[in-house]
């Protein structure tokens, strides 16, 4: 018996079943690979969910961690701390934003952003029945407000009634966006690249669109870079690409690549117009480790020249990825920016070629119903690709 077969066990004894899990218990890693307990090696394609940016076990990264550990941990925010204000400096600067409230987590980013846009509104006209639009098929996380402004019914119906004054547009359709708005919309959500919902980017003239919508009405743009932000779509910011600004961005998966760090950042404008002290707060959030996880991601990001390489290598993954459209009646399409990319399969459960790759040694994950996802970590190589383009051959064989 393997150590996997056991540790599954014990564990689903006391996890609660919220994930179907893959039938593998992973143990460590290194660059772009994993290991499970079992020491069989997996290519990783799926980077903990676009997390791990920088790939495993770089050691400047986990000295910086280490170091910050044996100064301190944790203050909570009743003080200031120095890996706060450094990383808030670094994120101001990539953002080209204004201000930082840390979060522990995605959802929780969101819900700062929401809170944000109704304090915005509500110091411009005093009432409380202001509305969000927000995209059908985006995702932006769990906890009730953000799960709110997530287009997905499935995972809104259980947990009905949700935050009030939500409405839905669809995403790359400025007419029913603009169909939706009324003297009440305070904000318009959106990622600038769909993550969950199968891997979607915006269209240049939907994004900025939206931007000039925003301004005239002056509702705020929130733009969630949870999942295509920190590089993955070669550029700092997706948005970046565009040359939009939103008035709020959220942000984290990558952002402490790994550490548990979330943030929304707030132009000038929102930030002198929105939150006060009383308004909004964290025991953690800011938390001195994750700070320091954060600011040594952005040192990395330049020093290794993240964003630079990413825009060396996806052209190759794109060009292989096309190659397979090409090969396989059942793919039928690639989609995605950089190294957020996604096969849409026709016929063949995702699920099963998942499976199928993981047995030989390939990490990917599913988007929506029918999109292959891979969000390698971005450090990966020419060589790697051809290593991933070779275990998925087998896996869809
Ligand atoms: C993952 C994700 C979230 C939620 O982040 P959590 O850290 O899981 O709460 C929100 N928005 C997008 C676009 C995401 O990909």
């Amino acid at each position: 018996m393997t150590y996997s077969k056991e540790y599954i066990d014990r564990a689903e004894e006391v996890i609660l079943h919220t994930y179907n899990r893959f039938q593998i218990v992973l143990d460590k890693g290194n660059g772009v690979h994993l290991y499970d307990v079992d020491g069989k090696e997996y290519l990783d394609f799926a980077a903990g969910i676009a997390v791990f940016a920088l790939g495993y076990n770089n050691q400047a990264y986990n000295q910086a961690l280490k170091d910050q550990i044996d100064k301190v941990i944790h203050t909570s925010n009743l003080y200031y701390n120095v890996p706060m204000m450094e990383a808030a400096e670094k994120l101001v600067k990539a953002t080209g934003l204004s201000k930082v409230f840390f979060t522990n987590s995605g959802t929780e980013a969101i819900e700062g952003a929401i809170k944000v846009a109704r304090k915005y509104a509500y110091l411009k006209d005093g009432s409380n029945d202001h509305e969000i639009i927000a995209m059908n098929h985006s995702f932006h996380g769990r906890s009730l407000g953000a799960l709110s402004v997530t287009g997905n019914t499935h995972y809104q119906d259980p947990f009905k009634p949700l935050i009030g004054g939500i409405k839905f547009a669809d995403f790359n359709d400025l007419e029913s966006v603009k169909a939706q708005i009324t003297d009440k919309t305070c904000a318009i959500i959106m990622e600038t690249v769909q993550g969950e919902g199968g891997i979607y980017p915006a269209e240049p003239e939907f994004l900025q669109g939206v931007r000039k919508l925003c301004d005239e009405h002056d509702i705020l743009l929130i733009l969630d870079e949870i999942q295509c932000g920190m590089g993955r779509t070669g550029s700092m910011f997706a948005c970046q690409a565009y040359g939009v600004q939103p008035d709020v961005m959220t942000c984290a998966k990558a952002l402490g690549c790994g550490v548990p760090v979330g943030a929304f950042v707030l132009n000038e404008k929102t930030a002198n117009a929105s939150l006060v002290p009383g308004d909004h707060g964290t025991t953690y959030g800011g938390n001195p480790l994750a700070c320091a996880a954060v600011s040594k991601v952005f040192d990395l990001f330049e020093s290794e020249k993240i964003v630079e390489h990413v825009n060396k290598v996806a052209p190759y993954m794109e060009e292989k990825l096309n190659q397979l459209v090409e090969k396989y009646d059942f793919i039928t399409t690639r989609r995605g920016k950089g190294l957020m990319q996604g096969l849409v399969l026709e016929g063949k459960p995702v699920g099963e070629i998942v499976t199928k790759a993981i047995e030989n040694g390939l990490l990917v994950i599913s988007a929506g119903t029918n999109v292959l996802r891979m969000v390698p970590p971005l450090v990966i190589t020419e060589a790697d690709i051809d290593e991933m383009i070779e275990k998925l051959e087998k896996a869809l064989a």
